[in-house]
């Protein structure tokens, strides 16, 4: 249920309105307008008229929400989420580039990396550290080690960094490191690992599971936002189709349909989303036609090399080009790429 209430409402209004709601065993949420607020109450509402609400002081109107996810939805919250991370915002006006290796193989490899996407215009790195793979016997990560390389990076070129977290067991560890958590298409549906994450307060960037529904990826985005979580970033990542000629199918149409129903960021990742290097321009291009806040792409500076995902890593040559490309395509769209203002700290 929505409560938006009037222009000019009083603080001890709203606070009348958030003691019914948990009355009622829901838990508010409070959206601040410039002259209004909305709370969504949310939880199992069983409730069979809206009168309660309806009748307080400072109350506008009162709605159901019709969609399953609450929090996520543009009822609840009709302006575009925008949250900084270190030197940037994201899902406003601004595009942002996030890019890096699959996984981080050594400390030389994420250094060079890093410097070549940041001189590109990178507004964040990437780097696994922690990888899900389908084989147990394939390269699964440097874990704390690649951490620290990360870290390093961070402290070189200014980046904040992106690391995919696998299992709750990792948390302690990488809530030292990492300053945005990914949550992998593996474990969209990890439910008990993105409660987790709803309990922190870092920017979590939610991929769409293989197989998985818009609607299925607004729910899992929710029980991050229902812990008090509001950072939080949808990416777009393909999905499994009949299609064999690339590794995944991008469903472009998931990037103007989140849009439409939800404030929250949408991001696309042309790297997994095809599956070669040769197709991630084009896609990542298309991304932003379609209205994506930004694009995460694998680098890798020795791609035939790379442990992991080679086959659609970007040679950092290519990745400079691609952005270019971005950025002329963003200019269409009356958008920018973020701009990089953060010094370079040391060189590599
Ligand atoms: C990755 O980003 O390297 C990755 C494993 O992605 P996804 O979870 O989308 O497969
Ligand atoms: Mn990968």
């Amino acid at each position: 249920m929505i409560i938006v209430m009037k222009p000019h409402y009083t603080p001890q209004q709203l606070e009348g309105v958030v003691n019914v709601i948990k009355q009622h065993g829901l838990t508010p949420h409070i959206t601040y307008g410039v002259e209004t607020a909305i709370v969504a109450a949310v939880g199992e509402v069983n409730i069979p008229s809206l009168d309660p609400f309806e009748i307080l002081d400072g109350v506008e109107t009162v709605k159901r929400i019709s969609q399953p996810f609450k929090l996520g939805s543009r009822q609840v919250h009709p302006e575009n989420s925008v949250f900084p991370i270190d030197g940037f915002h994201v899902g406003g006006d601004d595009i942002v580039i996030i890019a890096g290796p699959c996984a981080v193989e050594s400390k030389s490899q994420i250094l060079e990396t890093a410097h070549a996407v940041r001189e590109a215009g990178a507004n964040a790195l990437r780097g696994g550290v922690f990888k899900p793979r389908t084989s147990p016997y394939a390269f699964q990560g440097l874990g704390e080690e690649g951490l620290e390389y990360l870290a390093e990076a961070r402290e070189q070129t200014g980046m904040p960094i992106v690391v995919e977290i696998m299992s709750q067991v990792q948390l302690d560890l990488m809530l030292k490191y990492v300053d945005v958590f990914q949550v992998g298409a593996r474990n969209m549906q990890n439910f008990n690992l993105l409660r987790m994450l709803g309990e922190t307060r870092k920017s979590v960037l939610l991929k769409r599971g293989l197989s998985a529904t818009i609607e299925e990826l607004l729910m899992s985005a929710e029980y991050i936002l229902a812990g008090g979580n509001k950072q939080v970033i949808l990416c777009e990542r393909g999905i499994r189709t009949f299609e064999t000629s690339t590794r995944n199918t991008t469903d472009i149409n998931a990037i103007p349909v989140l849009k439409n129903l939800t404030h929250l960021p949408v991001i696309l990742d042309p790297s997994h989303a095809t599956g070669h290097f040769d197709y991630v321009a084009p896609i990542a291009r298309a991304g932003i036609a379609a209205g994506a806040d930004g694009i995460i792409v694998e680098v890798h500076p020795d791609p035939a090399h790379a442990a992991s995902d080679g086959k659609q890593s970007l040679k950092p040559e290519k990745f400079a080009e691609m952005v270019k490309q971005v950025k002329a395509i963003a200019e269409v769209m009356g958008r920018r790429i973020a701009p990089v203002n953060k010094p370079v700290t040391a060189g590599w």
